[in-house]
């Protein structure tokens, strides 16, 4: 079985934005954040379908207004999201039956380009953990709690994961399973396969490719649409 599956979680509420909407739903040129991000994986010959995760009371609305909308093909399945990003991954995954590679992806990334999507299906493939990312562009400190500097680290050893995050299914699950099970928390799912003793490959995501966190984000991504 070589179908590869994009995960899409979306969600969250999306606090730090402060709207009324969570991130993924804000509309830019009157289309929502998510229909970008969705177009992205739709377009991409090697992605064979799409499991989207949403907050429970958003998937009525979302499938009428995205997804019928624009006629979303590869969206097989509409899941409802957890309390923190990690439950709706596991939510996710345990919606896919059997796949070759799974990209899990932020909702909130509309950017992410074809190149990035067909390598990390490669990386994947080949080594069965794989991230895109980028080097830092300042330089990074560990500041302690009265707010100085403790440490500067050496930027040539940074790196800024970003998704899509790519795996073999089964690695994936097994690693979502082990935090599930001894609960432990992680920001992204390369930490959950770290912690099963994989290696992840880094590659080169793009500095395009953001997560619309907080409004600045949104002006960027407003820019980046209208090519300025
Ligand atoms: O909150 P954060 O910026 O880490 O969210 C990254 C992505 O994970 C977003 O697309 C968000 O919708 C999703 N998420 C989720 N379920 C949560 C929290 C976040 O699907 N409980």
């Amino acid at each position: 079985m070589k179908d590869n599956v994009a995960l899409i979680v979306a969600g969250g509420k999306g606090k730090r934005m402060g709207a009324k909407v969570s991130k993924q739903f804000i509309e830019i040129q009157e289309k929502p954040v998510l229909y970008y991000t969705l177009l992205r994986f739709e377009k991409c010959k090697n992605i064979n379908s799409i499991v989207l995760v949403l907050p429970k009371e958003e998937i009525e609305f979302s499938r009428k207004n995205i997804i019928e909308k624009y006629d979303f093909k590869k969206v097989k399945r509409i899941v409802s999201g957890g309390k923190e990003r990690q439950d709706s991954v596991y939510n996710g995954l345990i919606a896919i039956e059997h796949c070759n590679v799974v990209l899990i992806h932020d909702g909130a990334r509309p950017f992410v380009e074809d190149r990035i999507i067909e390598e990390g299906i490669e990386w994947a493939e080949k080594y069965d953990a794989a991230a895109c990312g980028v080097r830092p562009k300042d330089t990074i400190k560990v500041i302690d709690s009265c707010g100085f500097s403790s440490n500067t680290l050496n930027r040539e050893e940074l790196f800024c994961v970003q998704t899509p995050q790519c795996f073999k299914y089964e690695t994936i699950l097994k690693a979502h399973e082990y935090i599930k099970d001894n609960c432990l928390n992680v920001t992204d799912d390369t930490r959950a396969v770290e912690l099963i003793g994989y290696k992840v490959f880094l590659y080169e995501g793009s500095y395009k490719n953001i997560k619309i966190t907080t409004p600045e984000d949104l002006v960027f991504a407003k820019n980046i649409m209208t090519g300025i």
